[in-house]
């Protein structure tokens, strides 16, 4: 048996004893908190209001007090023991502006990950309409998992008015917005059919973490992920995982987010070790795996998945000569509108299609410019977040009708759905260009 094979039945098993401890082993996030005291790192803040002067939320919403807040001030708050974490909490997008943007390094988004998970387990009511829509639409692969059993009926019922009007009404998720289609296939599904590899390597090795919108929802990233590596001679393989944890995070469920971390860590840290390196195809998966991972949690492997990951295009840059591939290359894709995320900023992966298409006949990128899109994942998915979400796109929005281009293109699944939902356009992931240019 080979050791892709042997891995994949070892994350195979691992993968059922993770199904079989479904049932919540409780995990003591804060208990430990201890050994992530963020008290000293509050001091490291000198109130330039820098971090506040970036935060879209805090641009649209008066009663959001800031990152300044939320981070160093909550932190040193925190100094008097009897302190209750504020609610305003809640209404952090986890865009993460502020923590790109802080000229003192000050652990913005770990603190406000840190507070928010605070909040959710010693704080919020469990039976409120906030915690359980919130539970819901963090544990989004949970739902997808039973949606995509039978995509043609759950694509069908999540479109009828009524159940926009339930979801709205006992849920608290928007009817603004059209719930994205599960595909027929799922990328798992084809990757199985396929029989797994089509290029073996001993020294060009990645292992694809699709994510749960890859695999779901657009099963054509991460086939176009595949081919485009293999067509540089790499060995691809897509260990079993869970959630990245992106909507856990950014909802304070950091116990969901622990235990999909941890499964994450040990499928992909035992691939590591025999010379593969992880792939990301959505930035804020990467941004998870690489930034959140190490600063939450400390499971044996943690920061070789961390050191380890990088995002698909990345990743290519750095080790193939993209530029010149693609200068070989041609294909009739058009010219596209297109929106870094702000975890892609985060990561400084900004910008990288417009830089990459320069080489290539019959693409061009062009910048849309630094605006969040507003929609910062299961955000703009709230009833109640709805329009401060589309008041943040609407800069994204306009100029995206300024660009030449009438389609868009990002590397965010949910960047993607806020970008359709604010112009009508079709949207692309630069992969699918990339395929088109160098995948015969
Ligand atoms: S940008 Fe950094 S240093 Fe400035 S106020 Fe915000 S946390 Fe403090
Ligand atoms: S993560 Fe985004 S929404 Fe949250 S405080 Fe920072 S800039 Fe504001």
């Amino acid at each position: 048996m080979s050791e892709i094979e042997d891995s994949n039945d070892e994350n195979t098993v691992r993968e059922e004893e993770a199904v079989e401890n479904d049932e919540f082993e409780p995990v003591q996030v804060f208990p430990e908190s201890e050994e992530m005291d963020l008290r000293p790192g509050s001091d490291d803040c000198y109130k330039c209001s820098t971090c506040d002067t970036n935060c879209p939320v805090a641009q649209v919403d008066d009663e959001f007090p800031g990152p300044k807040f939320q981070g160093p001030e909550q932190w040193r708050l925190k100094r008097k023991e009897d302190h209750d974490i504020d609610d305003s909490v809640m209404s952090c997008s986890n865009c993460m502006r502020c923590d790109d943007a802080c000229p003192s390094d000050v652990p913005l988004s770990q603190m406000h990950n840190t507070a928010r998970g605070e909040y959710v387990e010693s704080q919020m009511e469990k039976l409120s309409q906030e915690y359980i829509r919130n539970r819901i639409l963090a544990n989004y692969r949970t739902m997808a998992e039973l949606g995509s059993k039978v995509p043609r009926l759950t694509n069908f019922v999540m479109g009828l008015g009524v159940t926009k009007l339930f979801n709205e009404k006992v849920l608290g998720i928007t009817s603004e917005r059209e719930f994205p289609d599960f595909a027929e296939e799922t990328f798992r599904e084809w990757w199985s059919d396929r029989g797994g590899p089509k290029v073996r390597s001993e020294d060009k090795r990645v292992a694809y973490f699709h994510g749960c919108y890859s695999n779901y929802n657009t099963p054509k990233v991460g086939k176009a992920m595949v081919r485009v590596f293999e067509s540089f001679g790499y060995e691809v393989v897509v260990p079993k995982q869970r959630c990245s944890g992106t909507p856990m995070f950014a909802n304070g469920m950091l116990e969901d987010a622990k235990r999909a971390a941890g499964i994450n860590v040990e499928n992909f840290s035992g691939l590591i070790e025999e010379g593969y390196d992880v792939i990301a195809s959505c930035t804020s998966c990467s941004m998870s795996l690489r930034q959140e991972y190490p600063e939450l949690f400390s499971f044996d492997g943690t920061a070789s998945v961390a050191a380890h990951t990088y995002e698909a295009l990345e990743y290519l840059r750095l080790h193939e000569d993209l530029e010149a591939a693609l200068e070989a290359g041609e294909v009739e894709a058009g010219n596209f509108a297109y929106h870094a995320p702000c975890h892609a900023r985060n990561q400084g992966l900004a910008g990288q299609p417009v830089e990459l298409f320069e080489s290539l006949d019959g693409a061009t990128a062009e910048d849309v410019g630094p605006s969040c899109s507003g929609i910062s994942g299961t955000y703009g998915w709230k009833e109640e977040k709805y329009d401060a979400s589309m008041q943040i796109g609407a800069e994204m929005f306009d100029h995206m009708e300024e660009a030449e281009g009438e389609v868009g293109m990002t590397e965010c699944p949910t960047c993607a759905m806020q970008m359709e939902h604010g112009t009508g356009y079709e949207i692309r992931h630069p992969l699918e260009v990339l395929e088109a240019a160098l995948v015969e």
